[in-house]
């Protein structure tokens, strides 16, 4: 059994934390949204009254935050707080510049550190079935595994500090991509009177099947897991996937590496949370790639 705080009780940071607690550890977490707090709160977690507060006593620090100057922010209060040879885990997404700079932080403080996202979603953070792509020295990963096991059922370790951010963009480039890939061809199928239904049967078993297809398939009907099928309710909000397409092109152009797809998908995505997609799932991108069309 561990202490472990956690910073950031939001959708994916409030069941994260739930699963460490279910696993044995004792857990204590800290969100200045007071929503956060209730709702962490009736789920059998120690609500602290500030970063400091929570981390106090802790083994292991996570944090799962929207962006990376808040991480930066709310690393610096943990170190400042917590005892020698404390795990740091960040488990946002967030730049890779400032995975590193929190890396530096840690160690300079003599804390081991972890730059930690996920894949999976809300679903996978509340099964504890999430993904971790993982950066940070041998040690640091050793001692981390345990805790991220709690939480995922596959833990990649990617390399050095950053990587495991390096990784997530990567990723998320290649979802955001194929899934207007996937959203273009239906809407190329209806046009030419193809059913939704019969391209899913054909491209799903053939050299066309991919993630977006097969589980977040943007149309209603064949996958009714997706969240086509509840109005386009996320599931993965359009607003992140931008932010993930933003950070994949900040690194593209500072490594000087032709991405075109990926600055066509975040153009796109772009228009789309501009033009109402705010707040919905990123799948209805194929509404907003029809209403192109019609138009
Ligand atoms: P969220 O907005 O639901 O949760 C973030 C929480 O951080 C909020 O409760 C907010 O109040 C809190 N917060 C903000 N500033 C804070 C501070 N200074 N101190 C303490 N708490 C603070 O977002 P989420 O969906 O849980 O996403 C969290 C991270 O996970 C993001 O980096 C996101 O890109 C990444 N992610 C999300 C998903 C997903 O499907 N939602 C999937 C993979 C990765």
């Amino acid at each position: 059994m561990r202490r472990v705080a956690v910073i950031g009780l939001g959708n994916m940071g409030g069941p994260m934390a739930a699963n460490l607690r279910k696993a044995g550890h004792s857990v204590s977490g800290f969100d200045v949204s007071p929503r956060s707090r209730d709702l962490a709160a009736a789920g059998g977690i120690t609500v602290a009254s500030s970063v400091e507060a929570a981390v106090a006593d802790a083994d292991a620090v996570l944090t799962m935050l929207p962006s990376g100057a808040i991480v930066r922010s709310v690393w610096r209060e943990a170190i400042a707080a917590a005892r020698r040879g404390v795990l740091m885990i960040d488990a946002s997404t967030i730049d890779v510049d400032s995975a590193r700079e929190v890396h530096g932080l840690a160690r300079s403080a003599g804390l081991l550190s972890l730059d930690a996202p996920v894949s999976g979603g809300t679903e996978g953070a509340t099964a504890g079935t999430l993904t971790f792509m993982v950066g940070g020295d041998p040690d640091s990963f050793d001692a981390g595994r345990p805790l991220l096991e709690a939480m995922g059922r596959r833990i990649v370790h990617c390399g050095a500090p950053g990587n495991g951010q390096a990784a997530k963009i990567c990723n998320n480039m290649i979802l955001g991509v194929t899934m207007i890939a996937v959203s273009e061809a239906f809407n190329l199928a209806s046009q030419v009177g193809l059913s939704h239904q019969a391209l899913f049967d054909v491209a799903s078993t053939s050299s066309g099947q991919c993630y977006a297809l097969t589980t977040h398939c943007p149309v209603p009907g064949p996958v009714p897991t997706a969240a086509s099928n509840r109005g386009y309710r996320p599931g993965f909000a359009a607003e992140l996937m931008l932010k993930d397409l933003a950070l994949s092109q900040e690194v593209a152009s500072a490594s000087g590496t032709a991405t075109p797809l990926g600055a066509a998908a975040r153009r796109i995505f772009s228009e789309f949370v501009e033009q109402g997609g705010r707040g919905r799932d990123y799948s209805a991108v194929v509404e907003h790639l029809k209403e192109r069309s019609d138009s």
